[in-house]
């Protein structure tokens, strides 16, 4: 959480006091703000409490889980929730937390003919693998393995059937705290003209086809035995979604996270849809000259009903986690939340819909929208106390000259 003080006189001159309905949650030491092992802070242990106050806005910014989190131990939320956690209730705003939603994703990998890519990782290579003199050479001398790749460079965006294109769009409400977009989703959760499936194209094959999985035992030295390749296989544009609850006052307790993954029929549609088309691609045109067997899901899956297993077995996240603070059912269109004065989120927890794509550039968005909209305010501020405009151009080039940044 980030304090942000427009000046120093400004910060004197309102201290904590300039707030109206309920004031934002204090930044105190013992407080759920920076959940930290206690010793660190002192208080049981003989430390000093500590108690921040902002003198403009807070702006909250820890991501999806932490932002709702945040709010939810600060008293602002869903009042059974909060009750059931023994926080006390400062602000009443059920939408806290909810519409959480995030890429769920499957894999599609096939043994290659072409010993390159990722699988040249070898547990026998220093810790620094991809800066090992093999790879370094490999770069240097012939512009290929594995530093020839940031790994997710090549892929593609599809519909998964003809019909996305053709289904009307419908506008309305999808699940408790979250607004959704007029026109943004259609029939059976379909996107109308908009891509429902990314396709991402790894050089490599993990040792299991959950990539997360795949990840912690490339950790610990393991590894598929051959070269190949990956298709990963994300529904960008899923209809389920969950919550981000709290279950206990205290900070270091964990929140409780369900993503409702395919929760929706046509979620999981998406993805076998997907399955399908990954396969075609890597058994015909350049990837067909290459690819040997299947490994992932195999070729004895096949039939709706093992394409299915395998993929609730295999689901893994693409790391897109969204939503918890929601435009509209509890951030405002310039990002205030409801009933609190001075309190904004500015991070992916304000999504009110997942995008169709990854997420950085969004938040990136969100957060130079945040900046300005901040400004804008501050500057409204500044005039309606009387200040000149010139005060605010210079306080502007003040805050845009190298030492600021800085
Ligand atoms: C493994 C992984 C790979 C990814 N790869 C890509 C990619 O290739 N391309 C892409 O576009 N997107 C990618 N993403 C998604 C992207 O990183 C996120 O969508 C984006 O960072 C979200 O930004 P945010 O500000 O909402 O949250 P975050 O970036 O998570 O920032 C929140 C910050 O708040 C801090 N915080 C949380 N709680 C507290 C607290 N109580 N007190 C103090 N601080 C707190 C956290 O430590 C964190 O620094 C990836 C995500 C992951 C997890």
């Amino acid at each position: 959480m980030r304090a942000g003080p427009p000046s120093r006189r400004r910060y004197a001159r309102t201290g904590c006091n300039g707030l109206s309905r309920v004031p934002p949650p204090s930044l105190r030491a013992s407080t759920p703000v920076v959940p930290r092992p206690r010793h660190d802070l002192g208080g049981d242990d003989g430390g000093t409490a500590v108690r921040l106050c902002a003198g403009g806005e807070v702006v909250l910014a820890a991501g999806a889980l932490g932002s709702p989190q945040l709010l939810q131990l600060s008293g602002i939320g869903e009042p059974s929730t909060l009750e059931a956690a023994g926080v006390p209730v400062r602000c009443a705003l059920p939408g806290v937390g909810e519409g959480l939603q995030d890429h769920p994703a499957v894999t599609v990998a096939f043994d290659s003919a072409i010993k390159d890519g990722m699988t040249e990782i070898k547990p026998w290579m220093p810790r620094v693998n991809v800066l090992s003199p093999w790879a370094l050479y490999l770069w240097a001398v012939r512009g290929s393995g594995i530093l020839s790749t940031t790994f997710c460079d090549h892929g593609a965006f599809v519909r998964s059937r003809p019909e996305v294109d053709r289904e009307k769009p419908a506008a309305g409400r999808r699940g408790k705290g979250r607004a959704v977009a007029a026109g943004q989703h259609g029939k059976d959760g379909a996107v109308a003209n908009l891509p429902d499936v990314q396709l991402r194209f790894v050089p490599g094959i993990g040792p299991a086809p959950d990539g997360v999985k795949a990840y912690e035992l490339l950790g610990k030295g393991i590894q598929h035995a051959n070269y190949g390749f990956t298709l990963q296989v994300i529904n960008c544009r899923p209809k389920s979604s969950g919550a981000v609850r709290i279950s206990s006052a205290d900070p270091a307790v964990a929140p409780t996270i369900r993503c409702n993954y395919l929760a929706e029929p046509c979620d999981a549609l998406a993805l076998a849809q997907g399955i399908a088309l990954a396969r075609r691609l890597a058994t015909s045109g350049a990837l067909g000259e290459i690819s040997l067997g299947e490994v992932y899901p195999g070729a004895h899956v096949q039939s709706a009903a093992e394409v299915e297993t395998y993929i609730r077995r295999t689901l893994h996240s693409a790391n897109g986690l969204s939503g918890g603070c929601c435009i509209g059912a509890v951030v405002d269109s310039v990002l205030r939340v409801h009933g609190v004065h001075g309190l904004r989120v500015a991070d992916a927890s304000v999504m009110p819909s997942i995008p169709g794509a990854q997420l950085a550039l969004p938040t990136t968005m969100i957060a130079e929208r945040a900046a300005k909209l901040i400004r804008k305010a501050e500057d409204a501020s500044l005039v309606a106390s009387g200040g000149s405009k010139a005060a605010m151009m210079q306080r502007r080039r003040a805050s845009r000259s190298p030492t600021r940044r800085r």
